[in-house]
């Protein structure tokens, strides 16, 4: 496996790789890498023979009162697991390197990014569709692959894709969960114990949403505050927000429609949580 943190390097060996008649797949993360990062590269492999994973703490998708600083950064760990999943190339790109002095140019996906994430974090996906974009450019893939757990994360870069004439396939692969359900993420290790509990809300409050409309709930209104109302329940939760929403504009719904997301986002002390299930009816 190779590592490598230049750019001008990097593209070297996409030109190699791409010399040898490789499809290129790209799996772009921050690190702290958990099974459902894993999940990504395997479903990556399966459609790519080149697989570049890229690790980089993105700076301009963080606010400044944001984890940036203290996001876990556990690089060697990351290395080893990067390669026991079979990637080919780990991308570990500095600061520096993608904003280097004088950086002035930015992607802003408007419609998909406003509510939600975007709502609470106004310079969040501003920061997400900039770096992807730019990773696109530097590896060149032919195939990206995202999670789901991001919902609106994917959406957007789908949109972007489509927008720009970016030439690369987006696959987006299920959620990873831990054995109760909760969603694997890189910020779980900030939970205390009794949060850790608590935080199976979310889980429990989308299952909820799924119920209400699959037993015939025409108000949304209604099951979007039933979520609420579950999330609230939980010892130390407090919900950001509880959505029901079309999965590709991510415009909050007033009536069920076949094919739905709930949405949900809570702060258990300074850790925040987002998790989503796709509905259908
Ligand atoms: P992150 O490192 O948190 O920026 O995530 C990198 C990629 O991994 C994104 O496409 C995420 O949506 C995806 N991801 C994060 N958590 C999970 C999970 N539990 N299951 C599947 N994919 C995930």
């Amino acid at each position: 496996m190779q590592v490598i943190s230049e750019t001008g390097e990097l593209r070297e060996a996409i030109k190699a790789a791409r010399s040898q008649g490789k499809r290129i797949g790209c799996v772009p993360t921050m690190g702290a890498l958990h099974a459902g990062h894993v999940s990504l590269f395997h479903a990556c492999r399966s459609q790519a023979n080149f697989v570049v994973a890229t690790i980089f703490v993105n700076p301009t998708q963080f606010a400044p009162h944001e984890d940036f600083s203290k996001y876990p950064r556990p690089l060697e760990k990351d290395l080893e697991a990067a390669k026991l999943a079979g990637v080919d190339l780990v991308f570990t790109p500095t600061k520096e390197g993608l904003y280097p002095e004088g950086y002035s140019t930015y992607v802003t996906v408007e419609g998909v990014s406003a509510p939600m994430e975007g709502a609470l974090r106004p310079t969040h996906f501003r920061g997400v569709a900039t770096i992807v974009l730019k990773l696109f450019n530097l590896v060149q893939p032919d195939v990206a692959v995202f999670g789901a757990k991001d919902y609106q994360q994917q959406a957007l870069i789908r949109r972007m894709v489509k927008d720009l004439d970016v030439p690369v396939e987006v696959i987006t692969a299920p959620t990873m969960r831990e054995h109760d359900g909760l969603a694997m993420s890189s910020r779980n290790v900030y939970l205390s114990a009794e949060q850790r509990k608590s935080a199976i809300a979310l889980w429990e409050s989308l299952n909820l949403a799924e119920d209400r409309l699959h037993d015939g709930e025409t108000d949304i209104q209604a099951v979007a505050a039933a979520m609420l109302q579950h999330l609230q329940k939980a010892a130390g939760v407090v919900p950001d927000y509880a959505v029901i929403a079309d999965p590709q504009t991510l415009q909050e719904l007033t009536a069920p429609q076949p094919r739905m997301v709930a949405l949900v986002a809570a702060r258990l002390g300074t850790t925040r949580l987002i998790d989503n299930k796709e509905i259908a009816l």
